[in-house]
């Protein structure tokens, strides 16, 4: 409406009067003025359209950098909460040992991953990718322990659970019977490499192809950073036990394969 009044005023052609001329003058100044102010009024809708845009986007990064929100960026790792509470282990692993073992350690390899790996490449990188990339590496030492402790601990939280133990069924009893020539065997060569080694580190039961093992590792070493697929693992660094048992970790060891095992979570590792 604006563009077609000036152009009805502008090329004014005919027999004029100055009272016409004057008229359309006033006309057009008037119209000037006007897209002037709409054109001052879009232009500050837009600014403000553009800082809303940008609010709303920000609130939305926000919110998916939350825990379970998806986006890493803010927060990169978190303590993973326990499957069960602190005293359902009980009397096989008290309150107390969960409670240190879980709440000062576990979260003390989270606390020391992120703020190694703070505005790195490894920020908020899948906890795998780390272990297998930094494994092995004499420079990495540090974020390799702390992101495989991180791991580890995650992984044997999931291993145990209230009234576990017992006997497994299924695929993974058979894979049992044909490495290990039954589920006591098992057993024992479980039991045995725990107390073989030497100072702190894990046993494991692996997957190895249409094989299982037992293998130990040594410190925050874990079966990822040698390709093989864990399957079940049990912590022998002594601040898992000592609270409980002391020096008696054969005992632990007994009492996690006879009543905290938890083999549902272990035939779902298997490949
Ligand atoms: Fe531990």
């Amino acid at each position: 409406m604006l563009f077609a009044a000036r152009h009805k005023v502008i090329p004014h052609g005919g027999k004029s009067d100055d009272l016409v001329i004057y008229r359309a003058n006033i006309e057009y100044q008037y119209n000037q003025n006007e897209e002037a102010r709409m054109t001052a009024l879009l232009a500050t809708r837009s600014h403000l359209y553009f800082v809303f845009t940008l609010i709303i986007g920000s609130a939305l990064v926000s919110n998916a950098a939350e825990p379970g929100g998806g986006s890493p960026q803010s927060t990169p790792f978190q303590l993973p909460a326990l499957p069960y509470a602190m005293n359902q282990l009980e009397p096989y692993i008290s309150s107390n040992t969960m409670s240190f073992h879980y709440g000062k350690h576990h979260q003390g390899y989270v606390d020391s991953l992120n703020k190694l790996t703070a505005g790195t490449e490894w920020a908020g990188q899948p906890l795998e990718r780390i272990i297998v990339a930094n494994a092995g590496a004499t420079d990495k030492t540090a974020i390799f322990n702390s992101a495989a402790q991180v791991w580890n601990h995650t992984f044997f939280w999931n291993s145990m659970k209230p009234n576990g133990g017992g006997k497994p069924s299924g695929r993974i009893l058979e894979m049992i019977d044909k490495s290990f020539g039954g589920l006591d065997q098992f057993k024992t060569a479980f039991t045995d490499a725990a107390v073989a080694q030497f100072g702190s580190g894990w046993v494991w039961l692996v997957q190895d192809g249409a094989t299982l093992k037992v293998v130990r590792t040594s410190n925050a070493d874990n079966p990822l950073a040698h390709g093989q697929t864990a399957i079940l693992t049990c912590d022998v660094w002594e601040h898992a036990y000592y609270l409980d048992y002391q020096n008696r970790r054969k005992d632990f060891v007994t009492a996690f394969l006879d009543h905290l095992a938890n083999w549902d979570f272990a035939a779902t590792q298997l490949k």
